[in-house]
């Protein structure tokens, strides 16, 4: 069967009370931006539902790949629509639509009529009894089951007649800018995309930063994680992505400061390009993909030094509780594990010490930082000053 229309099932919008509307209509908004050049498309909402109809040919798997990605979106219901206000109509309808998406063999249903349209004469306890009936006779095999039916059959008359039973799920979550900004940092590991994407399932929109270190890292380190925001981008919208050439702050941090403290030294300086590229881009929050205890940069001493860092932006941290394994688990079914783990070096492993400091004290590392000072503060000017951005789509 050959749908063009589509019912658009979502759940926590809905409880959103007097606000329901803004997150509906950005939902909306979503839904159509992402359909965009997929086909002719409409998408608009009516009492309470979300209805998605295409005027042109399109291709159906396109249209359900983008519309299952799309958060706030529960289920996807492909709808066989009747166009003649009838009840004979709306059985043969019936009829049709179940042989064709179940066939003719052995099968309990249920059918649930509402109708919404009260112009229709027919009640809907009395649209069940006679398309149940119409079902019966046309489909010897078939038996109702009021109870536990295998296919529940919703039929809803509105200006035209709506029959579906089969709800393709989403994601969930909420519509992506229904709550604020954020900036994450990504960086070409498995964690930090799996970060991003449940903030912005959230409903928080995503700006990111990537700390390049060429000629340390390649440029297929960063193709990659363009593709990674790519990837997240299908579910999040568009992602701005700042590309910091961190090279010279890098080196300077080496040249000038103990080896074991590299990594949280350099840790905290991108917390403190990260925070300073947010405020300036109307972010609210910074989104990292750390988990504790997974490196030695993540732990609970390390965290507290590097929050310390900054003071404006909350970090964001939804995979800290998280074992390597769900992590993982998260990025399989987003679809970025593939690319997360492309061999190609990333800016920090190139410059890590073989035995880091585990429990960093926040006075000592401020200590050692004071050698930075006169010397990193233009590096840092320049590196923010030059940056690229990409937007990732
Ligand atoms: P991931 O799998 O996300 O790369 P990781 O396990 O490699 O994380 P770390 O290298 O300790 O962990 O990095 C912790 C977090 O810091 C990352 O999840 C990411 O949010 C951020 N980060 C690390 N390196 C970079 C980078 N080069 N650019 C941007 N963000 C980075
Ligand atoms: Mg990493």
């Amino acid at each position: 069967m050959n749908y063009d229309t589509f019912i658009i099932k979502y759940a926590e919008i809905g409880t959103k009370g007097k606000n329901r509307y803004v997150f509906e209509d950005m939902l909306v908004k979503h839904i159509r931006r992402r359909l965009k050049g997929l086909g002719d498309f409409e998408a608009w909402r009516e009492y309470g539902r979300i209805y998605v109809k295409a005027s042109s040919g399109y291709d159906y798997r396109d249209a359900m790949d983008r519309l299952t990605k799309i958060f706030g979106i529960v289920g996807v219901c492909p709808v066989h629509v009747i166009r003649e206000l009838d009840i004979k109509a709306i059985g043969e309808g019936c009829v049709e639509y179940l042989k064709d998406e179940y066939g003719e063999g052995r099968h309990t249903f249920k059918i649930r009529a509402r109708r919404n349209n009260k112009a229709f004469p027919v009640n809907s306890q009395d649209i069940n009894m006679t398309v149940g009936g119409d079902v019966l006779d046309a489909l010897p095999e078939y038996s109702v089951d009021v109870h536990n039916p295998e296919i529940m059959v919703d039929i809803e008359v509105r200006n035209e007649v709506y029959i579906y039973s089969k709800v393709i799920p989403g994601p969930g979550g909420l519509p992506v800018g229904t709550n604020g900004k954020g900036i994450a940092l990504l960086s070409g590991g498995i964690d930090s995309p799996v970060a991003a994407y449940m903030i912005a399932k959230r409903g928080v929109e995503m700006e990111a930063v990537y700390f390049n270190a060429p000629p340390y890292t390649s440029e297929r380190a960063k193709k990659k994680v363009i593709d990674l925001g790519r990837i997240v981008s299908q579910y999040a919208g568009v992602i701005r992505l700042h590309i910091i050439n961190f090279t010279d702050v890098q080196l300077c941090i080496y040249e000038n400061c103990p080896h074991d403290e590299l990594t949280i030294i350099m840790k905290r300086c991108m917390y403190r390009i990260a925070e300073e590229i947010g405020l300036k881009n109307d972010c609210q929050l910074i989104v990292t993909g750390e988990s504790i205890g997974q490196v030695s940069s993540q732990t609970a001493q390390s965290l507290y030094v590097i929050d310390h860092a900054i003071n404006e932006l909350p970090v964001m941290r939804p995979c800290i509780g998280m074992d390597k394994q769900e992590i993982v688990d998260r990025a399989l079914d987003i679809g970025s594990y593939e690319t997360s783990v492309l061999p190609y070096e990333d800016c920090c492993t190139i410059f890590v010490d073989k035995h880091p400091v585990t429990k960093p004290k926040l006075d000592r590392i401020e200590e050692s930082e004071k050698n930075l000072v006169g010397k990193i503060e233009e590096l840092v000017r320049k590196a923010v000053d030059t940056e690229e951005i990409v937007l990732c789509r």
